[in-house]
C-alpha cells in the first residue's frame, strides 16, 4: 500500500522496533540528516520499516564489541538514501553479492556465533525493489559495513496539486537533529 511517507518517521519507527535488542546488547544508534527538507517518499510503510529495521537488526548482530551504528539520511539526484553503518566484523569482497541470496550467511569469522537464517537481506532487497530503489553495501573484513537503501523521491507537484499529497519534510521534523540515541 503506497503512500507518502517521511523518511524520518519510518526511520524513528525501525528504530523503536530494535529498541529492545539495542538496550540488551548496548547499541546505541546515531542519526544525522541533512538541515534542508527531504522529500516524501512514496512506500509502503510497513515493508519499508521492516527493511530498515532488518539492517539495524544485522548492524548489531554483526558488530562484535562496536556498539556504535550510524544512520544517515540523505538526499541526492532525485534519490533519499538511508543508509546503515556498523564498525563490525564486515564482510568479504567475494561475499557482498551473494549475501543478499535467500538463505545464504557467511561462514567465516564471527558469524558462527551469530543465530540467522539468512533471509533477512534478500527480503530485503525485494522489498526495497519493490519500490524502485536499490540496495547497496560498501564493506572491509574486520573495519565494518554500511548497508545503504536508495529510493526515488516521490516527484515534485506543481502548488494545484498540493493538496493531494505532496510536501516536503521540514528538517525539525519527526527525529531531533544529533538525537536518535536509543538507550
Ligand atoms: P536473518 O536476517 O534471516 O535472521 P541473517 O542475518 O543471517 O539471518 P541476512 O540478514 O540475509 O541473514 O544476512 C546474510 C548474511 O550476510 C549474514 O549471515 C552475515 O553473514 C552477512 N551480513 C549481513 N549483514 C552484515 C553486517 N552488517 N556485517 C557483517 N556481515 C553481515
Ligand atoms: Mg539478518
Amino acid at each position: 500500500k503506497f503512500e507518502p511517507a517521511d523518511a524520518r518517521e519510518l526511520i524513528a519507527d525501525a528504530i523503536e522496533a530494535t529498541k529492545g535488542r539495542a538496550n540488551q546488547s548496548g547499541h546505541f544508534v546515531r542519526f544525522y540528516q541533512p538541515d534542508k527538507a527531504v522529500p516524501a517518499l512514496s512506500v509502503d510503510f510497513e515493508s519499508m520499516s521492516l527493511a530498515l529495521t532488518n539492517l539495524l537488526d544485522n548492524a548489531m548482530k554483526y558488530s562484535g564489541e562496536a556498539k556504535e551504528i550510524e544512520l544517515r539520511l540523505e538526499q541526492k539526484d532525485g534519490f533519499v538514501r538511508i543508509a546503515v553503518t556498523d564498525h563490525g566484523i564486515g564482510i568479504p569482497r567475494e561475499e557482498q553479492k551473494k549475501i543478499f541470496e535467500k538463505f545464504y550467511r557467511v561462514s567465516t569469522g564471527l558469524v558462527h556465533d551469530v543465530k540467522g537464517s539468512g533471509l533477512g537481506l534478500s527480503i530485503v532487497q525485494h522489498i526495497v525493489e519493490a519500490h524502485g530503489g536499490k540496495i547497496t553495501v560498501e564493506s572491509e573484513a574486520g573495519k565494518g559495513s554500511t548497508f545503504a537503501i536508495h529510493l526515488p523521491a516521490q516527484p515534485e507537484r506543481g502548488a494545484s496539486n498540493e493538496e493531494k499529497g505532496s510536501f516536503a519534510v521540514p528538517p525539525s521534523g519527526g527525529l531531533p537533529a544529533g538525537a536518535g540515541t536509543t538507550n
